[in-house]
């Protein structure tokens, strides 16, 4: 007969290999836009036991979009949030726990390989890496200030709170001219800001931003600081080739300067390019054996929710495959 001491030691050695068992998963995936939730369905759906650590706002870029016209199934177009919604209920439907947490650490250095988060640490024979991308920000002074105040990096969300003001859009690019379009719904006038005076966005897109009589373009010219009291209200331009600065009345500020990859977390663990990007060798594979990429974080090339959504059903088969060869050993 057990005393308490040790019926207590036992109970508590239960729970312990209780949460061990409940914490190890066949496939553990960090990031859940559309690259880790496809990845999520196909992988239950192969009944391999996966859990997806969303970070604290799941769903990914997508949840701050408006309509997605080019993701083939919706002939009407769906809104990122519902298109994010639908995914995560088509994983949970087969199984797939979603936590919604911040990935504090990894360690990759041996398998299973150990996931930390605040509050719990996750053991998994296999990873996929789908964190996807952040806006790159203009390491300005007032930036971070502002920020939220006139500064935005997301038109789309942030548009409508800046009906009849005047709006400026710095970047050259697909996003740039997409965003600075959208804004002409809303602001008064809408300048783009370019450090070149050739833009890098698409043909049709130019057209449409050209024939725009809402939209001006200031050629050579870079953001030198946001001023304002709370909000922003003007902002500096330098000419890049004159040198001369000129001050804008501006009531908002949209960042459209591209983005950049979700790595932090991995540096030192695998490899990434110069830019950051995880560097995939064969397939999805990165350089660890058992840890995978998908989406936005090693693609900078296309990054569109379809590709990234087959980049995560690659991963997915590639794991698959992997686990059954190696079992995770
Ligand atoms: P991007 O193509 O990389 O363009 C970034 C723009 O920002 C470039 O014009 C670049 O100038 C400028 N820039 C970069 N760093 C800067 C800095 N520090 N200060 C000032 N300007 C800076 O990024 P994106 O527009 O976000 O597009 C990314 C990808 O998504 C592209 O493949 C694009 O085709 C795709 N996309 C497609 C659509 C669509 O098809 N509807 C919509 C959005 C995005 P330079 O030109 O001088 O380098």
């Amino acid at each position: 007969m057990m005393n308490l001491a040790e019926d207590v030691a036992a109970k508590s050695d239960d729970t312990a290999s209780k949460n061990v068992i409940d914490n190890h998963f066949d496939v553990a995936i960090i990031g859940s836009g559309p690259a880790g939730y496809t990845a999520s369905i196909y992988t239950s759906r192969a009944k391999l036991k996966t859990i997806i650590i969303s970070g604290s706002l799941p769903g990914g870029q997508l949840m701050t979009t408006t309509d997605v016209e080019n993701f083939p199934g919706f002939p009407n177009g769906i809104t990122g949030p519902e298109l994010m919604m639908n995914m995560q209920q088509q994983s949970e439907r087969f199984g797939t726990k979603i936590e919604v947490d911040e990935v504090t650490s990894v360690d990759f250095k041996r398998r299973p390989f150990r996931i930390k988060t605040g509050s719990s640490e996750y053991l998994a024979k296999s990873v996929l890496i789908s964190t996807g991308a952040s806006p790159r920000k203009l390491g300005i002074k007032g930036e971070s200030v502002f920020s939220g105040r006139g500064v935005s990096y997301c038109a789309t969300c942030d548009g409508p709170f800046f009906r009849d003001q005047e709006l400026l859009v710095v970047g050259g690019g697909d996003t740039a001219l997409e965003e600075a379009t959208f804004l002409t719904k809303f602001g008064k006038s809408v300048k783009v800001i370019h450090r070149r005076d050739k833009l890098r966005a698409s043909k049709i897109l130019q057209e449409r931003a050209f024939e725009n009589p809402k939209i001006e373009f200031i050629w050579n010219s870079a953001v030198v600081n946001i001023e304002g009291q709370n909000k922003v209200a003007s902002v500096t331009i330098k000419n890049i080739k004159t040198g001369e600065e000129t001050v804008l009345n501006a009531g908002g500020l949209f960042v459209a300067i591209g983005h950049e990859p979700n790595t932090a977390l991995f540096k030192g663990q695998i490899n990434l390019d110069e830019r950051g990007y995880v560097i995939i060798n064969n397939n999805t594979k990165t350089n660890i054996e058992g840890v995978f990429a998908a989406g936005d974080v090693h693609d900078h090339r296309y990054r569109q929710a379809i590709t990234a959504a087959g980049f995560g059903c690659m991963a997915a088969l590639d794991i698959e495959k992997w686990l059954s060869e190696t079992k995770g050993k």
